[in-house]
């Protein structure tokens, strides 16, 4: 069982001798967190991927957390259960803070299914006055069903996989997303040129 509790003690903030200004200042760039999530299949890690390349084409330093890559590391010992996907949720919302802090667009693309723990990480971020947007991929799940580029939909219908969002977990979709992309309405590169208009929108992009 994982625990989130703080169990140091003795331990105290040591402050930088530059403040985040003067870092972002010195990088030309605007730390952010683009927070992608939707149902599995939906298409958070292709978009991520593609708009990552297009920032860094553009000169711009951003870095992907995905899903699947961060539960091969940071979180390989974390679960699918509602306790574990929390967990999942809070070292990336930590970690997300950490690289926006550092000056770099960051874009996250989990499940990340429970309004609750999208909430905490979006909390984490204004506690420390950065910038946290939740992107909503849209697609409907019928979409996705067929999509199913790693056959995870069929494992889970037929009972081989347990606690699937979407089939027998839920998913909470997001009330108030700063970003809503439809992938079954628009392609690839139209959503990731929706992600640039927006970055460029709130000011962390030039137009
Ligand atoms: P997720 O990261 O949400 O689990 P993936 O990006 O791994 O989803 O899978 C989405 C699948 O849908 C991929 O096989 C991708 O090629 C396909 N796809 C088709 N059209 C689109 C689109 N417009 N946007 C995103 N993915 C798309």
């Amino acid at each position: 069982m994982t625990t989130t509790a703080t169990k140091s003690t003795n331990i105290h903030w040591h402050d930088g001798n530059i403040t985040r200004e003067e870092r972002w200042k010195a990088l030309k760039c605007i730390g952010c967190t683009l927070w992608f999530t939707g149902l599995s299949a939906s298409g958070k890690s292709t978009i991520a991927c593609a708009l990552e390349q297009v920032l860094v084409q553009r000169g711009a330093p951003c870095y992907r957390l995905d899903g699947d890559n961060i539960r091969h590391g940071l979180n390989s010992n974390l679960g699918f259960s509602a306790e574990d996907r929390a967990e999942n949720i809070r070292r990336i919302g930590e970690v997300a803070k950490l690289f926006a802090d550092g000056g770099v667009i960051t874009l996250t693309s989990f499940i990340s299914p429970y309004l609750a723990d999208r909430d905490k990480a979006r909390a984490m971020h204004a506690k420390e006055d950065l910038r946290f947007f939740e992107v909503f991929v849209d697609t409907p799940i019928a979409v996705c069903e067929e999509r199913d580029p790693k056959g995870l939909y069929k494992k889970a219908r037929a009972g081989e996989i347990k606690g699937f969002t979407g089939i027998d977990d839920p998913y909470e979709a997001p009330k108030a997303p700063e970003l809503v992309l439809r992938p079954d309405k628009h392609t690839v590169d139209e959503c990731v040129q929706q992600c640039v208009a927006f970055l460029a929108k709130q000011g962390i992009l030039r137009a």
